[in-house]
This record gives structure tokens, C-alpha cells and sequence, in this order.
């Protein structure tokens, strides 16, 4: 019982951040985050058949840079950093078993999608904010997360996964050597 309300609410929270502003949002990373490069964290919630992802990144690991894309290049590596977001499986694949369909996708990343604005402190943080929905018709076959985005971004040295499910509750630390994340605790056992 207390598992699904806390699901719900993590759920609610997702839908809230998606609905923040660019700007809000902007503001809230340029003056609270103290993020560290080389660390990303991923927060995966399985609530019956669906499955959560929700994954934060410093934008200079992924692009080299966490300003406002200025120059013609810095504008090019935005917008295939963008596109590449599109597939899901740039940052994991679920196991086959478990037939997870992606049922939507969600980028945040305020200083790339507003290059119009100049956000002042030239040396501030930004993170993306990247949350993918899937539908799973076997849940219960969810073993594995394989987790592809330290080849898709080498500069990506550990993730940290925070795992909630009908069976528990987990925190893994991954790396490009050991980049599986174990769902077979998290997934209900009956
Ligand atoms: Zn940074």
C-alpha cells in the first residue's frame, strides 16, 4: 500500500517537473546545483506495467559544455545531442523478455533549448533532465537494464541508480566495466 502511494507521488513529481518552466527551471540549476562531472544519477520506479526512467546528467558530459550553445559548432553538438535523445535506447535498454514498449519521452535541458537568453553567470552549471515512460507486458520478466549511454558519452564515468519496485528498493553504482542494472530484486517475485 505505502508503495503505491509512494510510486504515485513519484509519478506526480515526474509530471510536475515535466510542466516546470525552461525558465524556473533554469534559475533552480544555475543557483542549487553543485552537480560533479563524470556522475550521473538515474531514479528507476516499476509500478505494475509501467517503468519509469528518470535520468540527470551535467550537460558537459554529454557535449563538452554547459552554456548556451554560441558558436556554430556549439550549436551543432546541441542539436545531435537532442536527436539522439529521441531513442531511448542511447541511455538503456530494458531485457526483450519484458517487452517494455517506450510510451513517451521527455527532455529537459533549459540552456540548450533557449539560446536566445543569456543566463549571466557564464561559468553555471546545467544538467539534462531526461525521463522515459515504458509499458511492460511482462513486468515480471524485467531482469536487467543494460545501460548503453557509456558508449554513447564516454565522458559519463558513474552512474547512480536508485531503484524502486513491488519487490524492493535498491541502490547500484554503475560503470562502463559492470553497466547492468539488476531489476530482479526490484520486480515482484509472485
Ligand atoms: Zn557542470
Amino acid at each position: 500500500m505505502f508503495m503505491h502511494n509512494a510510486l504515485s507521488q513519484r509519478a506526480a513529481a515526474l509530471a510536475l517537473i515535466t510542466l516546470m518552466s525552461a525558465a524556473t527551471a533554469t534559475q533552480a540549476h544555475a543557483q542549487d546545483q553543485r552537480h560533479q562531472h563524470g556522475a550521473s544519477a538515474v531514479e528507476v520506479s516499476l509500478d505494475g506495467n509501467m517503468l519509469l526512467v528518470a535520468w540527470e546528467s551535467p550537460l558537459s558530459d554529454l557535449i563538452g559544455f554547459e552554456h548556451a550553445p554560441r558558436t556554430a559548432s556549439e550549436k551543432s553538438q546541441a542539436a545531435q545531442l537532442l536527436a539522439t535523445l529521441q531513442s531511448p535506447s542511447a541511455l538503456l535498454t530494458p531485457n526483450p523478455e519484458a517487452q517494455c514498449r517506450v510510451t513517451k519521452v521527455t527532455t529537459q535541458a533549459p540552456s540548450l533549448m533557449h539560446t536566445e537568453h543569456a543566463h549571466g553567470a557564464h561559468d553555471a552549471h546545467s544538467d539534462l533532465d531526461y525521463a522515459v515512460s515504458y509499458n511492460c507486458a511482462q513486468p515480471k520478466a524485467l531482469a536487467q537494464l543494460r545501460v548503453n549511454a557509456f558508449q554513447t558519452w564516454p565522458a559519463i564515468k558513474a552512474i547512480e541508480a536508485s531503484l524502486v519496485g513491488p519487490g524492493g528498493q535498491a541502490v547500484q553504482t554503475l560503470r562502463s566495466q559492470s553497466a547492468t542494472i539488476d531489476m530482479r530484486g526490484i520486480v515482484a517475485t509472485r
